[in-house]
């Protein structure tokens, strides 16, 4: 080599780091169970329709609202949470409520539903809405979960839920009381109180009931991601939505729920379209449930003022008018 000669090196390539693109796997086994529970609610609502008594649909309605109750006040907003506290009674009913919906145990639904809060609209939640509605709604339970939701989730705090012996118990027990509070118990009650068929019983209270019921649920974390307002942060995807809110007993103000995930009622709008506050309110004044937290009307109304995307401001009009007449 001559002196003095510069040598150029040829670049080295790099390696690219572009994360591959991630292929869900089927469970053909859950798609197939979906495709079941479904056949037997359009056949549960055309035997409520034809040849059953009037009771065993009205009774199915109730009993369907008691299994959403132990979803709401439960499993979510008192475990999930812990925005209430609760004595062991209403604990204990509220486990057989869930039972009734059989959604996972308290302590799956918790690990979840925290894991959803924390990790929200990336591929460490379980139902991410960035992957479409489908796959918010029940998608989600029909195909592997994403590496990152196991990942991720490890590094949420659940061992305030072991804690409780309740919860304790439902992972226990968990198949044989849903079997039990989910198909036994409302396939017997219209067979020995009003005479239903056991057929009837089984497809209207029992499955289309059940069927139902899990559809509400996915609601929100499909619809109540998509479609509505957004007045306490328009930068996430939760949404306020009237039509959940109506039928998921409360759970429908969700924009309001992820901004400020503590507080009991999930909404600033009182009793409107939420069962589960009546419910909540209901068990504090008979000293079952107590330390229930709120947020602050300023807190919210601040928050509206900094991300909201400018609706729902009469409640904010109203709170300054408070504020004026109670200062002059
Ligand atoms: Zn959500
Ligand atoms: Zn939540």
């Amino acid at each position: 080599m001559a002196p003095n000669s510069t040598v150029v090196e040829e670049p080295v390539p790099q390696k690219e780091s572009v994360k591959p693109e991630y292929k869900p796997k089927i469970v053909w086994f859950n798609v197939m169970l979906f495709v079941y529970l479904h056949a037997s609610f359009f056949y549960g609502v055309y035997l409520g329709l034809t040849s059953a008594s009037w009771k065993t649909a009205l009774f199915a309605y109730i009993y369907g609202n008691l299994g959403g109750l132990g979803v709401t006040a439960g499993s979510h907003r008192l475990w999930s949470h812990r925005s209430y506290k609760a004595k062991w009674p209403l604990r204990f009913l509220l486990c057989c409520f869930a039972s009734i919906a059989a959604q996972n145990d308290i302590y799956e639904w918790c690990r979840d539903h925290r894991v959803h809060h924390k990790f929200t609209e990336t591929d460490a939640d379980p139902h991410n809405i960035k992957r479409g509605f489908f796959f918010a709604h029940m998608g989600w339970l029909m195909c592997k979960k994403h590496p990152d939701v196991a990942k991720k989730g490890k590094t949420v705090f659940l061992e305030d839920l072991w804690a409780d012996p309740i919860v304790r118990f439902h992972r226990r027990f968990y198949i044989p009381m849903s079997v039990f509070f989910c198909f036994v118990l409302p396939t017997m009650i219209p067979v020995w109180c009003w005479g239903e068929t056991l057929w009837n019983a089984f497809f209207i209270a029992g499955m289309a009931r059940y069927c139902f019921s899990l559809n509400i649920t996915w609601l929100v974390n499909s619809a109540a991601h998509k479609y509505g307002d957004q007045p306490y942060d328009k930068y996430i995807e939760a949404r306020e939505n009237a039509f959940v809110a109506f039928f998921g007993h409360g759970e429908g103000w969700h924009n309001y729920h992820h901004v400020f995930p503590w507080d009991y009622s999930t909404s600033e709008l009182g009793y409107t379209l939420n069962l589960t506050k009546v419910f909540i309110d209901f068990m504090a004044l008979i000293g079952q449930a107590y330390d229930l937290k709120s947020a602050h009307p300023e807190m919210v109304k601040n928050r509206k003022l900094k991300t909201g995307d400018g609706t729902r401001m009469k409640q904010v009009d109203e709170h300054e008018q408070q504020l004026s007449c109670a200062q002059s």
